[in-house]
């Protein structure tokens, strides 16, 4: 007996999920998908990774079947932190919607608003959007949200980061009182959990696997290194290790370009991808890692959430992450679905204590990675004050 039959879903639906490989509910599908489709509002506790983007999107489905939706008034809103991640929602109810007739438009930054606009105009029954972008409709009064039946807020917690909570107050104030909220967090902590109080009622509290897990798939390791010798160490593990592909993690944007640079000096070719980058260029990034076109992808903790792509042999910390939640975001992008991934974290004696917080939220103790430095022959430098400068002194330079 298929165990989607059990939630509640249509025929159809589960005749499509079974096409699409799903043979049995995620722990999120099972516990939201039937309150959602009994009208409850959720504050749900999931990591990407644990199907939770189904756990919305099919009882979105289910409840909008059957009903047209009117021009410029939209039947349901999906926020998201980012384009990518509204991206990869917009391409799960594409596979979905195939042989439906609701529809859904992407209102996301990067693209044309007298594009979405015209979508608009046409009707839409599911919104996916990022709350500058939204606003920004809004503010042109293209939206009227009398019709408004279901919102889902996706990823609170870098929504938090991120200072988008300003505006998705300003959004709700727009939206119909009596509605049904989907609230999504990968952590729930206590500031989350008043943030979320703002925007449902009588809630649900659903919560699968804990962002302290990471995945028994995944080797996790530490280099203990220095500003000195951090770069060399970088140089040595990409050309050293076999790797299929690899994700470097840098702390902040800045430090990308400046990474880039100085592998590229060293002969090495990567691909910079974080929220600064036109949406086009965003885009073309991820293509070109995707199609294996560049193997390594150097990215921020923003586009360590969006990314999905499937495969990723490596994950690399440049930086050791502050948060500690992160460093379970960044090595999930390896080491899914099963399959074995390797994470490298690289620690200065001043990430000790930020070491420390991870090893808590983990609950286990990192392996040091062994590592043979090979003598090289540039000189030493200051890579901090490499990054602080952003250039590349003139000794690196070949
Ligand atoms: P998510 O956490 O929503 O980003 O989903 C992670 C991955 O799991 C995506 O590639 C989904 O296509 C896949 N997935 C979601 N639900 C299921 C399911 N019930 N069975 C198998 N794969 C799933």
């Amino acid at each position: 007996m298929n165990k989607f039959k059990n939630l509640g879903l249509s025929d159809d639906l589960i005749l499509l999920l079974s096409e699409l490989g799903y043979k049995e509910p995620t722990k999120i599908q099972s516990l939201s998908i039937p309150l959602a489709l009994m009208g409850r509002d959720i504050l749900g506790c999931a990591q990407t990774g644990t199907g939770k983007t189904a756990s919305f999107v099919l009882p979105i489905i289910e409840i909008l079947n059957n009903q047209k939706s009117k021009a410029r008034m939209p039947r349901s809103l999906i926020l998201t932190p980012t384009r990518e991640l509204a991206e990869q929602i917009s391409i799960y109810f594409k596979k979905i919607l195939k042989n439906n007739k609701l529809n859904f438009c992407l209102l996301i930054g990067g693209t044309a608003l007298t594009d979405q606009d015209k979508l608009l105009n046409k009707g839409v029954d599911i919104l996916i959007a990022t709350p500058g972008r939204l606003i920004d409709h809004i503010n042109r009064g293209n939206i009227l949200f009398n019709d408004l039946k279901i919102l889902v807020i996706d990823e609170a917690d870098r929504m938090l980061d991120m200072g988008f909570i300003p505006d998705i107050d300003q959004i709700s104030e727009n939206l119909p009182k009596i509605r049904q909220t989907l609230f999504f967090s990968a952590t729930l902590n206590k500031e989350i959990l008043n943030i979320g109080k703002r925007f449902v009622i009588n809630p649900k509290l659903i919560e699968v696997s804990p962002p302290s897990s990471t995945s028994n798939t995944i080797d996790q390791y530490i280099i203990k290194c220095n500003n000195k010798n951090k770069l060399n160490t970088l140089e040595n593990i990409l050309s050293n290790i076999e790797t299929k592909n690899t994700v470097i993690f840098c702390n902040r944007k800045k430090d990308i370009g400046s990474l880039y640079t100085a592998l590229k000096r060293r002969n090495i070719s990567s691909i910079m991808f974080h929220g600064d980058l036109i949406q086009s260029k965003r885009q073309e990034a991820l293509r070109e890692f995707k199609n294996g076109n560049n193997k390594i992808l150097i990215a921020s903790d923003v586009a360590g959430r969006g990314i999905d792509i499937e495969n990723i042999s490596h994950v690399i910390n440049f930086d050791v992450p502050i948060n500690p939640e992160d460093y379970v975001h960044r090595i999930g992008r390896t080491g899914r679905a099963g399959k074995k991934g390797t994470a490298i974290t690289f620690v200065l004696k001043k990430d000790t204590k930020y070491l420390q917080e991870i090893e808590k939220l983990i609950k286990m103790k990192i392996k040091i990675f062994n590592i043979n430095l090979e003598e090289k022959k540039i000189q030493d430098y200051e890579f901090d004050t490499l990054y602080e400068s952003n250039q590349i002194p003139n000794f690196l330079k070949r």
